[in-house]
């Protein structure tokens, strides 16, 4: 009888330690597969963190944590190197 309540909740505790594993586990997989709306087609961008704006100079996509950054008319544009962003100037 003590064997089969120790039976029960060594299940249970397997149980919630799986549940608990494959919780963890499915949120690591959503992270890795989750798409990214802001990549261009064919995945031509760079692959980096942060959302991607496209450079109106070149057309090089560029990450919003690595691009050089210029408000112009209150819009921020991002441009790949400050030299895209100096040619936008004129
Ligand atoms: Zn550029």
């Amino acid at each position: 009888m003590v064997r089969a309540v120790l039976y029960i909740l060594l299940a249970i505790i397997v149980i919630t330690l799986l549940r608990s594993v494959i919780g963890v586990i499915g949120k690591a997989a959503a992270a890795l597969f989750e798409p990214d709306p802001n990549s261009p087609p064919g995945g031509g961008g760079p692959r980096t963190s942060g959302e991607l704006k496209r450079d109106p100079v070149c057309g090089t996509y560029v990450s919003t944590a690595t691009s050089v950054k210029k408000t112009i008319d209150g819009r921020v544009l991002h441009f790949c190197s400050p030299a895209c962003s100096e040619k936008y100037k004129k």
